[in-house]
Order: structure tokens, then sequence, then C-alpha cells
């Protein structure tokens, strides 16, 4: 038998979240627009109109790049990549060639070994560029004509090119999630896979060791414009497979170096044979005469680079030093707005020990599972019902013994659910101190009856007098403090 390990490099274009598109003032969100009205002569490649580089784009680009390890090229420069489509009105797509931005950078995904630990592995960037977006066609509006809507024409992109360093579907999708949350993290785009804000082409082949030990390598098949993780997912999986049949199928490797371009089919679950790939030169990249290159400084950079947060998988590892579980802090760090509000409760807490370890325990257990039955974890904006001071306020009454665990728990679920303030809760916690022998000795009395079964040796009865008793004190007693008492006074 053969062995077969993938290699996997991905294309992520990422719509970045300027005001205007990359070359004229039109608004850079049409999302739901009708066809056509977000356009101007310039976007719409009308002849004589001259583009203008919008620099709030060149930042974010800047700003991304940052967060990738990338660095940043101090001369950039603007590139004209020619192709026929009738969704590219000018004929050709400003792009960047020899010159992007971003050159090289890695980011770090976590992977668990066989003894479930987990392992940071990093994956190199090959570099990120500018580019600007084509319109879109329709065909499913009429049998007789494709549409052209010309809204998405000219608004930026950055495109993110990584090294074939992934080597199974699993790598890729913890990748695409890092960038995901990176991007989201800088500030450069809402990454809003709905609305198409981050698209994926992948490269997929296998390197073959043959029984003789001879290495071969399959050819590169790119499937282009996945937008979910699904299908990402789905598409890396499909193409190992069906890679794999084709060699052992047939036992040679047919690879004469060429690309081939596939299409990924979401209803089929399949990908098909498009076009083998234009070669680099059949775009006839040349400088785009009509725009200046761009001159970064290294003051630009400084200044971007002091706004740059705490990165996500830095994040995660802190969460995880902290004592919070792997699933929790995943999902703390795909949701900054979440990875905020734990940052500024951790900041009211200070260095409590006891405190902090107690609200840790709640955040990771009681909070995460009212999130989890109100949202989902791909939400970019989870909303925390509760004001950080009354969450860590709560967990002070916990500390203070001024009430029990499970009236905590009746609090936390009244906030989350209905609104109520930590005052107006406090308010029903009655002032004067409970008198636990005498509530037991109460209780008992009234219940003769189960006195009489207890003595008789009925062992359940004891949790009834528990019940009971938490009951009257409405559950401001500890029920361990509750059964302690209790033992004492049947034992007598
Ligand atoms: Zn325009
Ligand atoms: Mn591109």
């Amino acid at each position: 038998m053969s062995k077969y390990s993938p290699i996997i490099g991905l294309e992520i274009h990422v719509q970045l979240d300027t005001k205007t598109k990359l070359f004229c003032s039109c608004n850079n969100e049409s999302f739901g627009a009708e066809p056509n009205t977000n356009i101007c002569p310039l976007c719409s490649g009308q002849p004589g109109t001259l583009p203008v580089m919008n620099k709030q784009a060149v930042n974010f680009a800047i700003k991304a790049g940052l967060a990738m390890n990338c660095e940043i090229n101090k001369h950039t420069k603007w590139d004209r990549k020619s192709y026929f489509y009738p969704d590219l009105p000018k004929g050709y797509q400003i792009s960047q060639y020899d010159q992007p931005i971003d050159m090289g950078g890695y980011i770090e995904i976590f992977l668990e070994n066989e003894k479930k630990e987990l392992v940071s592995k990093k994956i190199r960037l090959e570099r990120a560029h500018l580019e600007e977006d084509a319109g879109k066609s329709i065909h499913d509006k009429s049998i007789e004509y494709t549409f052209l809507d010309y809204n998405r024409c000219g608004t930026p992109l950055l495109e993110i090119v990584s090294k074939p360093d992934m080597f199974s579907a699993v790598e890729a999708e913890l990748y695409a999630r890092e960038i995901r949350r990176r991007m989201r993290y800088v500030e450069v785009s809402r990454c809003d896979m709905e609305k198409g804000h981050m698209r994926f082409d992948i490269n997929v082949n296998l390197k073959v060791e043959k029984d003789d030990g001879e290495i071969a390598f399959t050819p590169i098949a790119e499937v282009k414009n996945l937008n979910s993780f699904k299908s990402l997912v789905k598409a890396i999986e499909y193409e190992i497979e069906r890679q794999k049949n084709e060699f052992e199928e047939t036992g040679i490797v047919k690879n004469d170096g060429n690309k081939t371009t596939r299409l990924w089919n979401d209803n089929r679950g399949a990908t098909a044979q498009m076009r083998t790939k234009e070669e680099a030169a059949d775009y006839r990249y040349f400088p785009d005469p009509d725009i200046m290159p761009v001159i970064i400084s290294d003051e630009w950079i400084k200044e971007i680079q002091e706004t740059l947060p705490e990165m996500p998988s830095v994040r995660f590892n802190r969460y995880l030093n902290l004592g919070l579980s792997k699933t929790v802090s995943y999902y703390v760090v795909d949701n900054i707005s979440l990875a905020n509000y734990l940052d500024d409760c951790l900041k009211l807490i200070g260095d409590k020990q006891e405190l902090q370890k107690e609200f840790l325990n709640w955040f990771g257990r009681d909070l995460f599972s009212q999130m989890n039955q109100t949202t989902n974890s791909d939400d970019t904006n989870i909303s925390i019902k509760i004001t950080k001071e009354d969450f860590v306020g709560l967990i002070e009454l916990i500390i203070n013994k001024k009430i029990t665990r499970n009236l905590a728990k009746e609090f936390l679920v009244d906030m989350w659910d209905n609104g109520k303030t930590l005052n107006e809760l406090k308010a029903s916690i009655p002032n004067e101190s409970i008198n636990i022998d005498e509530v037991i000795n109460k209780v008992i009395s009234s219940n003769q009856n189960m006195l009489e079964q207890w003595k008789n040796g009925n062992e359940k009865v004891f949790n009834v007098f528990v019940g009971l008793t938490m009951k009257e004190t409405k559950g401001l007693v500890d029920p361990q403090e509750i059964q302690a008492k209790l033992k004492e006074i049947l034992k007598k």
C-alpha cells in the first residue's frame, strides 16, 4: 500500500471594512442593495476615470499584516491583472503582483495530540496583498440571459496566501478560524461569512510514497470560492479522497506541473473539473500607470503597531493558564466582546485570589451555560446580559457567605433572563441572621411521624429534612451546613 500525505495551502479573501470602495467614493457596503445602485463611472469601468487610493484600506492592510507577523513592504505598488470576464468591466483587476504590502509572516494554531494535550503549530504565510473585488454575474434569474450586478466592483479585499503548511482539513479549518479571529480582533473586517466577507480558495495535492520507496506528487487542484467553514472542510476531504482514488486506479501520477481549477458543488458534495489554470503570464501583470506606488515609513508602521490588541492565540494561552477549560477558552477568544468582558471582570477582581477562583468557576460553568442556551458560537457579538459589576458582585456575595451557591444560581438566571440587577435581588435577602438550630428543630417537631421513621432506620428521611430546612431558610443557608447541623441534632 502506498502512503498518502495531503499538502494544503489556502488563499483567503477578506473584505476590508472601509467606509468607501478601494478607488472611488462609493459606499463600501452594498449588501442587500438593489443591483447597480451603488456604482459610479470609476467602479463601473467607464473610460477616462482615474482611481484614487483609499488610505484606510492601506492602513487596514498594514494592521492585518502586523497581526499575522508579516513584514511590511516599505515600497508597495499596484499592478493590473488582465483577464476578460463580464463582471469585470475594466477588463483588468487592480491588484499587487511582486510588491505586496505584507510579506511572510505566520500564525499559530493549536492541535490536540494523542494524549489530548494541546500543541501549537505555526502556519507560515507567503504574503498578503490588497486588491479590488469584481462584480457578480447572476445566472438564475433567466434562462436566456445572465444579469450583471456591479455593486461589488471595487470593494477592497485583502488576499492572504499561506504556505502549503497544512496537512489535514482540521488544520486548514483551525487556520482559517484563527485568521478570522485576528481580522476581527484588529477590526479590519467583520468577516461575516453569510455576507461573503470571507472566501476561501484551497490548493490541495498528495505526497505519495509508493511501496518501492519512490516519492511522487499528485497535481495540485485549486478549488475556488468556498464561503463557509463547512464547505472548506468538505471540499478538502473530497479532494484528498478523489486524488487518492485516481492514483490507486491508475497507479501513475499524471502530474504535468499544471494546476487544475475545480469547482465545489455544495449540493452534490463534490468538485468538478473547470479549467486548467492560466499561468501567471496569462494575466499579463504590469504596474498600473494610473496609481502611485505607496511608500510606507517606519513611523507609519509604528503608529499602527501601537493600536494592536493582544492576539487571540496569546489570549487563549492566558485563559488556559488561569484554569479555564479548552472549550470555554476557545469560545471566549472567538468572541472579542466576550473576551473583553472577561478581562474587565478580572480587572475588577484585581489580586483577590479566592474571589478570582470562584469567579472563574462561575464564568466557565454557569454564565457559559446561560450563553449557550441563547446564542451560538458563530455570532459576531455576544451580548452579555449582566453587567461586569453585578457579576463580580454576585460572586463576592458568595465568598462573603452572604448567599449560598444555590441562591446565587437563581440570582444569575434571574439577572440573565429577566434583566434583574444585583441591587434589586439583594433587597430580597432578609437582613436578620438565621438561627439554623431553631429552624431545624421546628421542622423536626412539626414532622413527628418522619422522626419516628428515622428512628426506625429509614435513612431517606434525612434528605427530606434537609429539603424542608432549605425551603424554610429560602436557600440562604449552605446545604452542607444544614446537613452537618441536622446530623448533630438527630444524634441527640
Ligand atoms: Zn464607485
Ligand atoms: Mn485574489
